[in-house]
């Protein structure tokens, strides 16, 4: 183990073998509680609102019910071995304070909290929250370098706008990151990609701007491994961004969201794409659109949840992997 990772000060869950995963109060990954985003180098946190939705809506309820069903998450990546709270100070950070009737003010709000959390150093683990939170986090990380990205979602989020003019909904939030110059679309893939469309054209602009949209039907077509190989080419070294919508699965296995769309991958699919990330220069991630009152089983909390920790494994050791390089 390199000895900038010091296992033994770093935050700890509560421990399962010691307190059963129903007990004690549902942080996420069941992580001790920081307020001071200097105490952590991975911070997870929710983002509590969907004033963004343009149907149906209830994500604002994503991180709470996320938090509950991560306490079935354990220590160890089965498949990767890796161990997130050894390699990094991981925590949870509580909510973003928003504004559910104030679209506007609430972009402020959630930039204003990831600004801090970068500013401290802090690598940003959303839970959504619908699509637009994405937005204001970019506005916050990504002002002095663009990001790449690599999306996965039924939907591309490339509309212009909504409504007679509207330009900040969860269709819209990669259109304006671009157009503000906060996403670099030439380093960007969207993976799963589908369903029915407004109007002919609508991947248009998203493509002409040198996004690689990996529709679901070349997603079957090439199958998980090679999409990733794409996914790394599109994005290369630079800092990069996974952003998960849990849309992009097929409703089968997460039909506890808004916009479901049928035809899509498995979650098991999703996981290896994920670990196939490993080794990218990750500065930060989401999971959106899990909507619990869709969600009558709980299970797409449960898928939330392990995509999280999934993401996190992936944020810890590039956390680990930049500190070594000092
Ligand atoms: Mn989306
Ligand atoms: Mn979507």
């Amino acid at each position: 183990m390199n000895d900038t990772v010091r296992p033994n000060s770093n935050p700890q869950p509560v421990d399962g073998m010691v307190m059963p995963r129903f007990g004690d109060i549902a942080t996420f990954m069941r992580l001790p509680v920081f307020r001071d985003p200097g105490a952590v180098d991975v911070a997870l946190c929710g983002v509590p609102w969907d004033g963004g939705t343009t149907n149906r809506a209830g994500a604002r309820h994503g991180p709470r019910e996320i938090r509950n069903m991560s306490s079935l998450m354990r220590r160890v990546n089965h498949a990767t071995k890796v161990a997130p709270y050894e390699l990094a100070r991981c925590g949870d950070l509580g909510d973003c304070s928003v504004n559910p009737i104030d679209l506007m003010e609430t972009l402020k709000r959630v930039e204003a909290y990831f600004g801090k959390l970068h500013a401290a150093g802090a690598v940003p683990l959303a839970a959504g929250g619908d699509h637009l939170i994405t937005l204001p986090i970019f506005r916050a990380i990504a002002k002095h370098q663009p990001v790449g990205m690599v999306h996965f979602d039924a939907h591309t989020d490339t509309w212009d706008s909504y409504f007679g003019g509207f330009k900040y909904t969860h269709g819209t939030p990669f259109r304006r990151a671009i157009e503000e110059g906060l996403l670099d679309p030439k380093r960007t893939i969207q993976i799963g990609i589908r369903g029915s469309l407004y109007r002919l054209d609508d991947m248009d602009w998203g493509l002409e701007q040198g996004i690689r949209v990996v529709t679901i039907e070349e997603y079957f077509d090439l199958g998980p491994d090679k999409v990733i190989a794409e996914a790394r080419r599109v994005v290369g070294d630079g800092p990069t961004y996974v952003s998960f919508d849990v849309d992009g699965l097929d409703p089968v296995y997460a039909p506890g969201t808004g916009t479901p769309e049928i035809g899509g991958y498995s979650t098991a699919e999703a996981q290896k794409m994920l670990r196939g990330l490993r080794g990218l220069d990750l500065v930060g991630g989401d999971v959106v659109e899990v909507s619990p009152p869709f969600d009558q089983t709980g299970g797409t909390a449960i898928v939330g949840a392990t995509m999280m920790f999934e993401i996190l494994c992936l944020l810890a050791e590039a956390v680990a992997r930049r500190k070594a390089s000092k």
